[in-house]
Parts: structure tokens; C-alpha cells; sequence
């Protein structure tokens, strides 16, 4: 395998964006070398520039649970684009989505379309201070809300990759408003609640962490946040950018029985897409404008393409549920040979996984936190993460990045990736 010319295009592009890439896990600063340029992609693989074929467990982080080019989205595409990209004026579009939205959904009454997680968390949390007229909010070590101020406070994914502790630019009266709580910890919740008694508007959470590495919430965890924040007219916001319509049809709402007061979704909502939404309960979502008076709005949201992408891929997913299994059976054969292969080398390790969803840390610890999933080996994950791109097994460049299984994937690409990671750890250990 060779990458001429993606390290021809990542130095040119190091000299126009900064850092060469639009977003900042895709640099492989973590792990290192260079990122491969992706010249198209479909079904389960990726091929890039230099003629190089990948299996992909990335799926453009999350929104591809069908595969690259995903036949009814590509064509729907294809059909609404002769008839304008955008309107900036409503569709039926964009009713048609919400209402799909709230088919699969359960116990949510509204939504409004976003362009991304980011802005979907952003106003989940302004109507949150809206509704409550209070300014603080509780998040966990190592979820990641989008990289709005609020949310760069001990935050996964990117942040805790690149290793950054406080995030230049982030004003601290900002942060001040920002507590953090270890993840699947009660106990701290607690604490936080008494400290700032009266002075909470939202508790944030990832239903399923996916931005330090897969960590699934402990028992009760969920439901102990739920009714704290019943108890204390707290607004209970769980992000599902990542969960949603991939945990389950009606994502983590669905598959946990959560009564969540607002919901945030991203990823497979905009079927490969820029797309976000917010929904939750009609009482707090109507405060925002017009009907209310907290303001959010958007030159591009509910972009007729986006909409068309995400309906489509929605309704596919909705009409043909066996897709859920099939997925959680292709994980689980994943997960069978991975556990094979490090056992038989005695390699310590852990896969937490639900759903399609999983990550491996290697060490002989249960992760159900931030610091536990830190305490990996990293060494060993670079070490595993670069022999598997030079056998074309393209993973998540990074330990706190969840891997994601694509229905497209079949039983050959499972055993290729697994016979891939024996090679990988033999490998690595006769080194
Ligand atoms: C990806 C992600 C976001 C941010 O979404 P963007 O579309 O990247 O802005 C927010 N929350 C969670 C849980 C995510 O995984």
C-alpha cells in the first residue's frame, strides 16, 4: 500500500486549511502518518486517491448504517436536485421528515431541523435556559455535545484525542456554567445538584457514550438522571446524534424507555447529509420562535437535498426493522473474532458494544468512564490502528472514537477484518 498521492494532496491542503483537514480527528494526528484522501466510497468500502481499497467501520462517523451510496438515498438525491438545492420557504419536505421523525421516535411531540449536532445541542440547551430562566448545565467527562462553548468542558471525541485540557476562546464565564460529572457517577450528580441547588437548567448526556470510545451507561444510570431531574424541573436533554435510529428505530428513547424532555439528533438523521434537529416535549419546544421567543434559524435548514436524503433513509430504516438485527449479528460476529484473536495472544482488552456500535481498549479494566477509558493503552491502539489500514481495515483514528457497523458490510468483510487483526497483532508482536 502506498499514499504518493494522499501525501501530495496533505501537504497542500496543510498550506490552505489549517491543520489540512475541515474537521480535526480526520488528521490522524493522534496515531499518526497520513490520512488517506477518500476519492469515493460504496457499500462498505472506501477507495482512496492512490487506488487503495478500505473496509470501513468510520461510515462517515455514524450517518452511514446502510453503506456508502446507499441506492434509494443516491437516487432521491438525484430526482429533487433538478428542482432547486434550496428555497430558504417551507416544503412538504420538511413535514414529511418531522413526521417520520416522530413515527419512529417515541414520547417526543415536536422537532426542528438544524444543519448539524453542534446546532442541534446549542439550541437544545438555550431552550433549556429558556423554559427554566436558569444557566447552568451538567455534562459528563468525555461526552461530546458539538463544539459549541458550553460544550468544550472536559469534552470526547476530538478534544480528548488532541489531548486539549481547556480550549483557548472558550470565555471562562462561560465555562463557569458548565459543571462535569464522571460519567455512569450518581453520586456526583448528586453533589452537583446539592452545590447548585436552584441554579441547574439542564442535564446533557450521551445516552450511550460514542466520544470516548464506546462506554455503555451502568443500570439506573439513565433512569437516576431521568428522575432527578423530574424531581427538580430540570430539563433532561439526551443527545442522540450518534444513538439515534441507530440504538433501535427510535434510538436510545426507545431502546432504554427514556421520557427524555428534549432529544437531539445528527448523523443518520440527514442520511450523509448536513443535518441536525432538535424535538422534545410541545411545553418546551414551542418557546422557540416564532411561536416563541427563543430565537434560532437557519439560511439552509431543512434544505430540501437533506431532507429528501434523511426521509429516505429513515423510512428505509423504519419499513425494514430486521436491519436492527442483522446489524447487532454482524457486530457480534465482529466482536467473537476480535475476543478470539487477542485471547489466544493474551492481549488485554475490552469491547464494550451495543447495537451497532462498539470500541476496543486494550486493557484488562470494564471502562464505564472517562479516566477508565483514558487508562487504555494508546501506544497499543496505534500500533493496532496502523496495521489495519495497511490491510485495509479502516477504523476510527483515535480510542475515543467509536467504531460503526454498516448493514452493508457482509460476512466476508467481518472475517477479512478479523483474519486482518491476527495478522496485525502477530505483527505487532514479533516486533
Ligand atoms: C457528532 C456528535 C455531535 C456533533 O455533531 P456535528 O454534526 O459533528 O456537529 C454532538 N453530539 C454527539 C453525541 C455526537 O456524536
Amino acid at each position: 500500500m502506498h499514499l504518493h498521492k494522499s501525501k501530495q494532496l496533505f501537504a497542500r491542503a496543510q498550506q490552505l486549511i489549517p491543520g489540512g483537514v475541515n474537521s480535526p480527528v480526520r488528521a490522524f494526528k493522534h496515531v499518526g502518518g497520513i490520512p488517506p484522501f477518500i476519492a469515493s466510497a460504496k457499500g462498505a468500502y472506501l477507495y482512496d486517491v492512490d487506488g487503495n481499497t478500505y473496509i470501513d467501520y468510520v461510515n462517515s462517523w455514524g450517518p452511514m448504517i446502510m453503506g456508502h451510496a446507499y441506492e434509494p438515498v443516491v437516487r432521491a438525491i438525484q430526482e429533487q436536485v433538478q428542482h432547486s438545492t434550496s428555497y430558504g420557504a417551507p416544503t412538504e419536505l420538511e413535514v414529511l421528515l418531522a413526521e417520520q421523525i416522530l413515527r419512529m421516535v417515541p414520547r417526543i411531540d415536536q422537532v426542528r431541523m438544524v444543519n448539524s449536532g453542534t446546532e442541534a445541542c446549542m439550541t437544545a440547551i438555550r431552550l433549556a435556559r429558556g423554559f427554566t430562566d436558569k444557566n447552568k448545565i451538567i455534562k459528563f467527562e468525555g461526552c461530546y455535545h458539538g463544539h459549541a462553548d458550553s460544550f468544550l468542558v472536559q469534552a470526547g471525541s476530538g478534544v480528548a484525542t488532541l489531548e486539549i485540557q481547556e480550549v483557548p476562546g472558550v470565555p471562562s464565564s462561560v465555562a463557569a456554567d458548565t459543571l462535569v460529572a464522571p460519567y455512569n457517577n450518581l453520586q456526583a450528580v448528586d453533589t452537583l445538584l446539592e452545590t447548585y441547588a436552584g441554579e441547574i437548567a439542564a442535564i446533557i448526556v450521551e445516552p450511550v457514550a460514542g466520544n470516548m470510545g464506546c462506554v455503555l451507561p451502568l443500570p439506573g444510570f439513565l433512569e437516576g438522571l431521568q428522575q432527578r431531574c423530574q424531581e427538580q424541573g430540570i430539563v433532561f436533554i439526551v443527545d442522540e446524534v450518534m444513538t439515534g435510529f441507530r440504538l433501535a428505530p427510535g434510538g436510545a428513547q426507545e431502546r432504554f424507555q427514556l421520557d427524555a424532555d428534549l432529544i437531539t439528533f445528527g448523523k443518520i438523521i440527514g442520511g450523509g447529509l448536513p443535518v441536525g434537529a432538535v424535538g422534545g416535549k410541545r411545553e418546551i419546544m414551542s418557546l422557540l420562535a416564532p411561536s416563541g421567543k427563543v430565537y434560532q434559524a437557519g439560511t439552509l435548514s431543512g434544505n430540501p437535498l437533506a431532507m429528501i436524503a434523511g426521509y429516505t433513509l429513515l423510512r428505509e430504516l423504519d419499513l425494514n426493522r430486521h436491519i436492527y438485527e442483522a446489524l447487532e449479528q454482524k457486530t457480534q460476529q465482529l466482536i467473537d473474532g476480535l475476543n478470539t484473536v487477542f485471547g489466544k495472544k493474551a492481549i488485554v482488552h475490552q469491547i464494550p458494544h451495543i447495537g451497532s456500535m462498539l470500541s476496543v481498549f486494550f486493557t484488562e479494566y470494564p471502562v464505564h468512564d472517562f479516566v477508565a477509558a483514558s487508562a487504555a493503552s494508546n501506544e497499543l491502539f496505534k500500533q493496532f490502528f496502523h496495521a489495519m489500514l495497511e490491510k485495509g481495515i479502516y477504523l476510527p483514528p483515535s480510542p475515543f472514537e467509536s467504531w460503526f457497523v454498516s448493514y452493508a458490510l457482509s460476512d466476508e468483510d467481518i472475517a477479512k477484518t478479523i483474519k486482518a487483526a491476527e495478522e496485525s497483532i502477530e505483527q505487532i508482536l514479533s516486533r
